[in-house]
């Protein structure tokens, strides 16, 4: 970095007309500390998030006229800009190609990633995951740049830039890491390890127009006005959860950051360069019931309380829920579900709910937003 530069950067940013889009991001790397450290010939990779084949105005993925300002102020420095992601599902040409027709990246004038290795990798300093397959063109660049798009997340309640970078691991191995974590916190962990192994050299965070409500996918655009930016992905992360009014408690990736002392507990502690206050959106629809609840010092703590907590959270735990007047029994959910857990009758899905581990990819993958993430109403009642 150029020089010491505030943990959050925040800059007005109002919608995607380019000339606009190009000064703003400008004036956010800037102060985010500068490119300095970009070499002529240098390769850097841009982690985008491209979760599924959707328009821009969808507002699940970067948007492309972002990437595009990006890929040319990093050309302009000599460098080689290439984009790429691995959404759930297979990780080849054909599947990309049709992500990257659809949102707009063919368009940005970088290079897209067409190389599909996947590549096993040890994480030394992983507390969770130890090891990792991860997709193999990012560790062929020279730096990566995390460009990420604000939305609320049915398993995370907060997809921003740390969740991002998940889709470092190949789609087709994404179930495998829901059942290597099943349990929200642990994914977390193995999510906040991943971070840690990337280290990318800037995180960015589109907020411009984010998402909310049923998100990452089917939920709706919603304009929040800025953009933000930082080294550090989960302090960006901690005022993207206040801008849309989420409990940072209530993020597991944010709980796990502070337990690890990656970022403050108290938005207070940071250091935010920019108005970020003007853009905190009012009336965000989060998802909230995702949310557990913890019984244990119901039974004085210890090992009972453990078991107690067990027995209850399963039994109120959020579970996926189809809306059978929007469900068109595609039968997606049923591809996607890593536990087998749905089963299609009458041409419409049905989950066993010991089987599920709710990793929400049902939710997540659902194209008409047909399934959504519910708590039972014994939940609600116990949590007031
Ligand atoms: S993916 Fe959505 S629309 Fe398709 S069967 Fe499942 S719930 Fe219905
Ligand atoms: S039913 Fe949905 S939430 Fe449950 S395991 Fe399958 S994909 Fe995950």
């Amino acid at each position: 970095m150029d020089c010491k530069a505030a943990d959050v950067v925040c800059v007005p940013c109002a919608d995607y007309e380019p000339a606009r889009v190009r000064a703003a991001l400008e004036e956010l790397i800037d102060r985010a500390g500068g490119l300095a450290w970009v070499c002529p010939g240098m390769r850097i990779g841009i982690k985008a998030n491209l979760v599924a084949a959707m328009t821009p105005d969808r507002a699940a993925t970067t948007h492309p006229t972002l990437i595009s300002a990006l890929a040319a102020i990093l050309r302009e420095r000599g460098a080689v800009p290439v984009v790429g992601d691995s959404p759930g599902g297979l990780y080849n040409a054909s599947f990309l190609n049709r992500v990257y027709a659809a949102s707009g990246m063919e368009e940005t004038g970088a290079e897209l990633n067409r190389s599909f290795s996947t590549c096993p990798v040890d994480l030394p300093g992983g507390r969770v995951c130890k090891t990792a397959t991860v997709t193999g063109w990012l560790l062929e660049c020279d730096a990566i740049i995390n460009f990420a798009k604000l939305k609320s997340h049915g398993m995370m309640g907060l997809s921003a830039a740390a969740k991002n970078l998940f889709g470092t691991v190949p789609g087709t191995m994404k179930p495998e890491y829901h059942f290597r974590f099943p349990d929200p916190a642990d994914f977390a962990g193995m999510l906040v390890d991943l971070d840690e192994f990337w280290k990318p050299r800037l995180s960015i965070v589109d907020a411009v127009t984010a998402m909310e409500g049923n998100g990452p996918t089917a939920g709706s655009p919603k304009r929040v006005g800025c953009l933000l930016a930082g080294q550090n992905p989960h302090r960006i992360d901690l005022v993207c959860a206040r801008l849309i009014g989420l409990d940072p408690g209530t993020v597991p990736t944010l709980r796990e950051a502070m337990e690890r002392n990656l970022c403050p507990r108290k938005l207070e502690e940071l250091e935010i360069d920019g108005p970020w206050m003007d853009f905190i959106s009012e009336g965000f629809a989060i998802i909230t019931e995702r949310n557990g609840l913890q019984f244990q010092n119901l039974m004085g703590g210890g090992r009972r309380g453990a078991l107690f907590s067990k027995f209850l959270s399963r039994s109120i735990a959020a579970r996926p829920v189809v809306d059978q007047t929007t469900c068109v029994g595609c039968r997606k959910c049923e591809q996607v579900c890593p536990a087998r857990a749905i089963t299609i009758r009458r041409g419409k899905p049905a989950v066993d709910r010991r089987a599920c581990i709710r990793c929400f990819c049902c939710q997540e993958f659902c194209p008409k937003g047909a399934m959504r993430v519910r708590r039972p109403s014994l939940a609600r009642i116990l949590e007031h």
